[in-house]
């Protein structure tokens, strides 16, 4: 026997084996159903020649695998260079306690985390009732008529309303006037997004808001970024008169005190749910808000949830009005916004749940009765508060402003930086008695009484009084439905999440075979350094010295990033993949700039695009010319190259995706570069399909000037149940001085980049860690194995289920990427049974439903990435041979065109349980189609979703408790 080498004995923690499912012995297995002696030949075979990338991914000091706990570790001394200091820097982000039976619970649980967005409303009824309550929780606390699903961030919440305010209302003006109390980021975000759409704006000085006259929209921030709370009634009245339509950006915390603006007025409230429980993170991700009039929800950005019927008028809960989305609407939608922020939704709702009105009401007038005596603790020692009113915030006047900022680290606080003769701090749930003793000593040094007493907490606390006007104080009640007052025992919270989860498929208990949303795995160790106190606990304007460690990890991903992509730069800061558009779209329009060819404003797209791509070119003002597909699936290069032609002069770019929305690696992108190029165009390519590309091929080596990554499908950050995202840009070295700053916070990357497109310089940094630890562990040889891995996944299911169902679009070989698109089509015309019927079928099979009607309609898009190992790729295949057999009784006759197990899937325990049974099938063949579902079965809580009765009886709030019993 061979003696095993102490290197192998060593090896004991090799990450790369535990992120591929297939092992060795498996993957000769499917190798030999196709036909490929090795990984490397079935590669080969598929990835074109000409762009083929043979040499090790240049990874530098990361191109060697790091065991889990190595990276671990080297991650843990990286973060330890951020100080984690009690920052009271306000200016829309604040110190928060996620409660700890939601931390564990929801944050950290995997049946949460790893969820897919809820397309597929049967399996995904748990999560769509904790987006409902947000969606109530929202609409109560601003006072609006309706709420939305989550938005990206404040700064881009505030850009969406403006361009609503431009869709639904009457004024022809394009002036958009901005408070000058606004928060900075999101006056940079909203004037990033105005530029390119022609809309001009101004600032003004809030007291003045009644001399406003010209404007199709105002923006008011409440209460004010120096912590003022106005009472804008009277002036909002005469403003609109004019003409115009107020968004007002608001507190979420402030509004359980406060009159909420729906009750002063405002069309539309936007902000941040962050101090709902959700870490700091050095700026996100968090989930943005956006509340408004009833009559504007179809023109509302972003995701909405509403209550319909399932089949059997039972209550279920569905995505509404997604004929405004841009799967459906492309540039003629109302947002380009897919990916959100759900589970950070999620968490502020369970926040709200958690706490109840009165729970929330307590720590809103806590933190405002200890501001309150922090105002007079300031003034006995001689300070000038300079808002006559506050909620939480205070502006102090001062000529000692640096020393104050030295002696408030000193003690461990943060205060927000104005400038030399001002300084601002809020106060937030976090906040205690020793916090206010240790202001005091600051204030103290500052003023130069080192020696004065500390203060009388009762006097102070005796004298101290509501410090907003009290006309605004909040009359209306709140939160009043059952759901936000039945839950304050951690017993019943416990429960209640665990009920929730238990009603929807996410990674946890099944593969998610999503085709061009990469469900791969979202592995323990990727996640644990996410709630690492180092990285969740710091504010975005932290002081320099105190993020050491977040930038260095935000540099060594850029570089990884770099490597992987072939492109000599990359920005982090956009938060989802649709924001990645749209920033790589405004460097491409910088660019032409800059060149004295700002008329460039052609953007080609070829008709397979992902719906994102046009909506995004038309938020940059950019005209889209769609290019054909021929049969084969791939882009028409002759139409594309007569349209790059017939545009030559204004051709701006392309947008392709590659490989192809069809799964399949098209020969001719290195020519179809070149044709833009020989036109002064560029190269946008999605990434969104970069799981076929690591390691293979670059973007930005076969032609590729600018394109996004989706790091919530390639690189592991988890789906959250439709986010959060982090969808960065790589971009060729003659791009990279134009790639985003934030200035307005001090983040400026290059004098000649574009403005801010996310409201944290870095965007969603505190979840990059994630794909951090996904590359360390994996190095060079392991990302390249993943891919290699994806694709014979893709082609041993694609192989498996060719003689069951048609593979509409292959290569050579027939072979595909690492998607397959299986049609329906013939088998809807022949039998009725549509893909819709099939995806459902599957959930009584335990499984979620592929990618449905994307980007064919009636077919099924299959991506089972490489985190899936044989075993579970032969259940679904058997699963999917089952129901094929089943469309084969309906064929046959043997089973009725509507009475069968497809047309009334999925089936709940509740109708197989029931008395009454009608059906031309049995129960068993129902619920137990295949043997091995007697050991562990699925049940969806509801019957199939009714999308028409849904729309038409829109209610997006939570439903009466009686619709729960
Ligand atoms: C997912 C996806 C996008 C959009 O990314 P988000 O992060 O959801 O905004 C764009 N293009 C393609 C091809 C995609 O699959």
């Amino acid at each position: 026997m061979t003696r095993t080498s102490l290197t192998q004995l060593e090896a004991r923690d090799a990450f790369i084996a535990r992120h591929i499912g297939p092992d060795a012995a498996e993957q000769q297995q499917m190798l030999d159903t196709l036909g490929y002696a090795s990984r490397a030949a079935l590669i080969d075979a598929i990835v074109p020649e000409n762009i083929r990338n043979r040499a090790a991914l240049p990874l530098g000091q990361f191109a060697e695998p790091m065991p889990e706990q190595a990276a671990l570790a080297k991650l843990k001394g990286i973060a330890a260079q951020n100080k984690v200091v009690k920052s009271l820097i306000g200016q829309g982000y604040h110190g928060t306690f996620t409660p700890g039976v939601v931390l564990r619970n929801i944050f950290e649980n995997p049946a949460w985390y790893t969820a897919y967005t809820p397309y597929q409303p049967e399996i995904s009824q748990g999560r769509l009732e904790a987006i409902l309550n947000f969606q109530q929780a929202i609409t109560d606390l601003t006072g609006m008529g309706i709420a939305n699903a989550s938005m990206l961030d404040e700064g881009t919440s505030a850009a969406e309303a403006m361009t609503l305010l431009q869709r639904v209302g009457k004024s022809k003006s394009k002036l958009f006037y901005v408070a000058n109390d606004v928060l900075p980021q999101t006056l940079e975000v909203i004037r990033t997004r105005a530029e390119p759409l022609g809309i001009e704006v101004r600032t003004f000085d809030p007291a003045e808001l009644a001399g406003v006259s010209d404007a199709f929209g105002v923006l008011l921030q409440y209460p004010g970024v120096d912590g003022s709370v106005r009472d804008y009634r009277a002036d909002v009245e005469k403003v609109k008169a004019t003409g115009a339509m107020i968004v007002v950006a608001a507190d979420l915390l402030a509004l359980t005190l406060l009159t909420p603006p729906g009750e002063w007025g405002a069309d539309v409230v936007v902000g941040n749910s962050q101090r709902f429980g959700v870490p700091l993170g050095f700026g996100g991700p968090h989930a943005g808000y956006m509340a408004t009039r009833d009559e504007y929800k179809r023109s509302m950005p972003g995701r909405l949830v509403g209550v319909t019927v399932d089949q059997q008028g039972n209550m279920a809960y569905r995505l509404a009005l997604q004929t405004r989305e841009q799967h459906i609407r492309r540039e003629k939608a109302t947002s380009n916004i897919c990916t959100a922020q759900v589970l950070l939704a999620v968490i502020a709702s369970m926040y709200a749940v958690y706490h109840g009105p009165q729970g929330l009401a307590q720590i809103a007038t806590r933190v405002h009765r200890y501001t309150g005596i922090l105002a007079g603790n300031l003034r006995t020692l001689g300070y000038r508060i300079t808002n006559q009113t506050f909620f939480d915030t205070l502006t102090i006047a001062t000529d000692r402003a640096e020393a104050l900022h030295a002696a408030a680290v000193a003690n461990g606080i943060n205060l927000r930086r104005i400038d030399a003769s001002h300084v601002g701090v809020s106060l937030d749930e976090t906040v205690d008695r020793g916090t206010l003793a240790a202001l005091w000593a600051v204030f103290a040094t500052g003023a130069g009484k080192e020696n004065a007493d500390a203060p009388d907490f009762a006097a102070i606390e005796e004298s101290a009084e509501d410090a907003f006007p009290a006309e605004l104080a909040r009359a209306s009640a709140y939160l009043t439905h059952p759901v936000f007052n039945r839950y304050h025992s951690e017993t019943e919270m416990l429960r209640y999440l665990r009920s929730l989860a238990d009603k929807d498929l996410a990674l946890d208990r099944t593969m998610i075979p999503l085709g061009s949303c990469t469900m791969k795995l979202n592995a323990t160790s990727e996640m644990i350094p996410v709630t690492w106190p180092e990285f969740s606990n710091i504010h975005p304007f932290a002081p320099e010295d105190q993020t050491v460690g977040y930038r260095e990890m935000i540099g060594q991903l850029e570089e990884m990033l770099c490597a992987v992509t072939g492109y000599a730069a990359v920005s982090l800061q956009p938060n989802a993949g649709s924001q990645g558009e749209y920033a790589g779209l405004l460097v491409i329009q910088k660019y032409h700039q800059s060149r004295g060819e700002g008329h460039r404003n052609i953007c080609l797209i070829p008709s397979s695009a992902h719906g994102t791509n046009p909506a995004s070119a038309s938020m940059v003002n950019m005209q889209v010319v769609v290019t054909a597909c021929d049969e084969n699936g791939n882009v028409d290069l002759a139409d594309l190259k007569a349209k790059a032609e017939q545009h030559s002069k204004n051709l701006a770019c392309v947008m392709v995706t590659y490989p192809s929305t069809h799964g399949v690696f098209e020969e001719g992108i290195k020519e179809l570069c070149e044709i833009v190029h020989s036109h002064g165009g560029q190269v946008y390519i999605d990434g969104a399909n970069m799981n076929a590309l690591v390691g293979v091929a670059a973007p930005g080596a076969f032609g590729g000037d600018v394109s996004h990554l989706n790091l919530h499908k390639t690189f592991c950050i988890p789906h959250g149940g439709g986010g959060p995202g982090v969808g960065p840009i790589g971009v060729g070295a003659h791009l990279a001085e134009f790639l985003p700053n934030q200035r307005s916070t001090g983040y400026q990357r290059n004098e000649k980049g574009i403005g801010a497109v996310s409201a944290a310089a870095y965007g969603s940094a505190s979840i990059l860690p994630i794909s951090w630890m996904y590359i360390a562990m994996m190095g060079a040889e392991g990302l390249t194995a993943a891919t290699e891995t994806a694709i014979l996944n893709a082609n041993y299911i694609a192989r498996r289920l060719a003689p069951h169902y048609p593979v509409l679009y292959s290569g050579h070989d027939g072979l595909v990427a690492h998607e397959c698109i299986l049609d329906l089509r013939p088998l809807t015309d022949a039998t009725g049974i549509s893909n819709e019927d099939v995806a459902k079928r599957l959930m009584d099979y335990g499984f979620h439903a592929p990618t449905m009607s994307f980007p064919v309609p009636g077919t099924l898009m299959i991506e089972p990435t490489e985190s899936e190992a044989k075993a579970e790729l032969d259940r679904f295949i058997e699963a999917m041979i089952a129901i094929r057999g089943e469309i084969a009784k309906v064929e046959s006759g043997e089973f009725d065109k509507a009475n069968n197990p497809l047309k009334f899937a999925p089936h709940t325990a509740a109708v197989l349980t029931a008395d009454e049974w009608d059906r031309q099938y049995s129960r068993s063949q129902a619920a137990y189609p295949l043997a091995s579902l007697r050991k562990q079965k699925y049940w969806p809580p509801v019957g199939r979703a009714d999308n028409v009765y849904g729309d038409r009886n829109l209610m997006c709030g939570c439903a009466p408790i009686s619709a729960y019993e």
